[in-house]
């Protein structure tokens, strides 16, 4: 174990752009169990893919065969004005994802981390983690002494907030481990538990995706729940309510990475005009991105309900065109969406749909024509 390489090591990595670095053993992590237990409830909604690699979490061995240590970075990102009241037809955007894809600027800098320490120590291996393994970053983050879980289940470092994107770089050398961070900084605050607007936690560090905003825009396929699609508020890809309420980011740091920094066309995109693009082009311009995550599908489906949730007549006619979109979940949403305005023209275009082959297309396409024009601002004459 060399406490000097591990030091000049943590310096590369500074170097590199990472604003903080730690090291933690490789050991089994301590919430493991819990992981577990939150799965068995139900709680990662139908993200499958974390119980099906459930295992591999329990000891980083399973993904770098003779490891010695977990070097943990951490980038900040963002900048600390949000993206909030967006116009009629713009929409929020979760702050990692208004710039580029973090998950390849992320693994370019651990790779370049993983080749320097290679040069010191020759024959040693290592593998780069970023988001994309079955390691909990976070227990490995909090190990390394880069924050605490908060009760947003977010990792909070007390300089740095929680706009922060975890890396990891596994590697089979003996580091210097940092010490464990162990105290809470959450004290008594319940904002983050009380501000999520569809009562996600059901408790403080416990989060059920089943009711997470974050969930249905990215992770989810197919329709959004009525309950949860009437929540949006704008966002539509993820929400960063639990993270731009809590204390610990009101003096944090903007990011100091070029690349993730905020896009324009990321940061309150026109979802009108992401409507009436043609499919190419918007799957083009998603390339690179972390909202590619979603999917075009995906984003206009939420476009679409987050439109009919503002009974936003303008959108009309690029709802009734997305009735003949060729993904059903966006032919689905945009009947949602125009039920939801209810107008004339929006009730037209829903009777010319009313044979959609699509069995579940044709039934929103009935329950939109049948449901009677809400009350509310918009008259829908
Ligand atoms: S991301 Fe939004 S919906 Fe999800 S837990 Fe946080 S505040 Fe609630
Ligand atoms: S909002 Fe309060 S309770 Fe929630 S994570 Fe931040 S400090 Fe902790």
């Amino acid at each position: 174990m060399s406490a000097e390489l591990t030091d000049r090591l943590k310096a590369e990595a500074r170097r590199l752009g990472f604003d903080q670095v730690g090291v933690a053993p490789a050991v089994s992590p301590p919430s493991y169990p819990r992981f577990l237990s939150w799965l068995d409830a139900g709680n990662a909604a139908g993200m499958a893919y974390l119980a099906k690699r459930a295992e591999a979490r329990a000891h980083p061995d399973s993904l770098l065969a003779g490891i010695q240590s977990v070097v943990m970075v951490s980038f900040v990102y963002g900048r600390p004005e949000s993206a909030e009241a967006p116009g009629p037809t713009q929409a929020k955007v979760a702050r990692y994802a208004r710039g580029a894809d973090y998950h390849d600027v992320l693994w370019r800098r651990l790779e370049r981390l993983l080749e320097w320490l290679q040069v010191e120590c020759p024959g040693s291996r290592g593998r780069a983690v970023a988001d994309t393994a079955p390691l909990l970053e976070r227990d490995f983050a909090r190990l390394a002494g880069l924050g605490w879980v908060g009760k947003n289940t977010m990792l909070i470092d007390r300089r740095l907030g929680s706009y922060t994107l975890l890396g990891a770089l596994l590697v089979d050398v003996s580091l210097q481990p940092d010490p464990p961070h162990l105290t809470s900084h959450c004290g008594t605050c319940t904002r983050c538990l009380d501000a999520c607007p569809t009562d996600a936690f059901t408790g403080p560090y416990q989060l059920d995706s089943r009711r997470c905003l974050s969930y249905w825009t990215i992770e989810h396929k197919g329709p959004i729940d009525e309950e949860f699609a009437d929540k949006l508020d704008g966002w539509v890809f993820g929400c960063d309510v639990c993270q731009d309420v809590c204390p610990w980011n009101r003096k944090a740091p903007p990011g100091r990475e070029p690349a993730l920094a905020p896009r324009a066309e990321w940061t309150n995109p026109d979802i009108l005009a992401w409507l009436s693009r043609d499919a190419a082009s918007l799957t083009r311009a998603l390339k690179g991105t972390a909202l590619a995550r979603a999917k075009r599908a995906g984003l206009l489906r939420n476009a679409a309900l987050i439109l009919g949730t503002r009974r936003e007549r303008d959108a009309v006619p690029a709802l009734a065109n997305c009735l003949d979109d060729a993904d059903p979940g966006v032919r689905a949403a945009a009947a949602w969406a125009l039920g939801r305005i209810g107008s004339n023209d929006a009730l037209t275009a829903l009777r010319i749909h009313a044979g959609d082959p699509e069995p579940r297309v044709s039934a929103a396409i009935a329950r939109a024509l049948a449901r009677p024009t809400p009350r509310g601002p918009f008259s829908g004459a």
